[in-house]
């Protein structure tokens, strides 16, 4: 038996595994992909303490090295199941079960879909929800990226430095995201802002050709021609193993304050799966070291230590 099973190999789930190996917990993390999470996906970090310019990947890496030197287990697979029972939970995953004293799951959040008729049909034809994964392949081209908050502003910027142009749809007059990252985005010449404005229609024959957009304020409809449409739109918590087990949020996050504790007993919330005011690589992280702490405080106290 583990002392913890970290579910989810981000930010979140990566600091927790430091902290734990480093107290001298037994610690696997369970990942299905990669490690990094959204993380990885991210083109270029700019505010994470220490590093002033940083590809996600190449933070994501060595946060998996710092883990693994440690002496943390990593462990491949889907958790199908998790049989929640203090200090003795049972996770099933599609590669073996592991049972643990503690867990903490720290398994993120998924890319929010826009919902309007094309999106599934070129879904990996043109429309992509990663502009760091895929943006290569639009190369030269013309693009729209979909949405206001930090991720859409930050697309923008990457697939600039690589397309034709790009086209930013947003729905308000007003970005959610860093004014920072808006300042940049209003001063680069092959970026053009749609505001206002929401996307109503994916359109194309075999692939994206181009979106239908919508003023709000005018009810006026457009088309612009785009070979790729990258929808940037928000992030769902991933709590779907846990949904009837655990305590979640009106908004479908666990509830957790800060001190990542569920209402489960040695159970823990890290990240962006865990409600909280500021969703950051550095809030994931500081989640991940209180969860790791407060995992061995509770095996501490309960004597499962000894
Ligand atoms: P977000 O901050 O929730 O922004 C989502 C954006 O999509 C908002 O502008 C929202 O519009 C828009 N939107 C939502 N549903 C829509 C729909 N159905 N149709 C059209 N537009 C829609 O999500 P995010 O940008 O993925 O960021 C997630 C979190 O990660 C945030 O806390 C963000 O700060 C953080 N993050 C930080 C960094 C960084 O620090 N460098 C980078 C990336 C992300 P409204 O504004 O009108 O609601």
């Amino acid at each position: 038996m583990y002392d913890l099973a970290i579910i989810g190999e981000g930010p979140a789930g990566m600091t927790a595994a430091i902290y734990a190996t480093r107290a001298g917990l037994s610690t696997v993390i369970i990942e299905r992909m990669f490690s990094g999470g959204q993380m990885g996906e991210t083109p270029e970090i700019d505010n994470y303490p220490g590093f002033e310019s940083i590809s996600g990947f190449e933070l994501s890496s060595k946060m998996a090295a710092h883990a693994k030197k440690l002496g943390a287990e990593t462990m491949r697979g889907d958790v199908t199941d998790i049989e929640f029972s203090d200090g003795n939970n049972l996770i099933k995953t599609s590669s073996r079960d592991v049972r643990t004293k503690t867990v903490i799951l720290a398994l993120g959040a998924s890319h929010r879909k826009l919902g309007v008729p094309g999106e599934d049909k070129y879904k990996g034809l043109g429309v992509s929800y990663c502009a760091t994964c895929d943006g290569n392949f639009f190369r030269g081209k013309d693009v729209c990226v979909v949405g206001g908050g930090n991720t859409a502003l930050e697309d923008a910027l990457y697939l600039a430095k690589i397309c034709n142009s790009v086209t930013l749809i947003h729905r308000r007059d007003a970005f959610r995201g860093f004014d920072s990252l808006a300042d940049r985005v209003s001063k680069e010449p092959n970026i053009t802002l749609l505001l206002s404005s929401v996307v109503t229609e994916i359109c194309g024959n075999e692939r994206v050709e181009s979106v239908t957009v919508k003023n709000v304020s005018t009810n006026e409809t457009s088309s612009v021609s785009v070979s790729g449409c990258f929808i940037a739109v928000g992030m769902i918590p991933n709590t779907d193993i846990v949904r009837d087990k655990i305590e979640l949020t009106p908004s479908g996050h666990i509830a957790a304050g800060e001190s990542t504790q569920t209402n489960l007993p040695g159970v823990f919330a890290a990240g962006d799966i865990r409600e909280k005011i500021s969703y950051q690589i550095i809030t994931a992280c500081a989640d991940g070291a209180v969860a790791a702490h407060m995992a061995g405080m509770y095996i501490a106290e309960k004597g499962f230590g000894e």
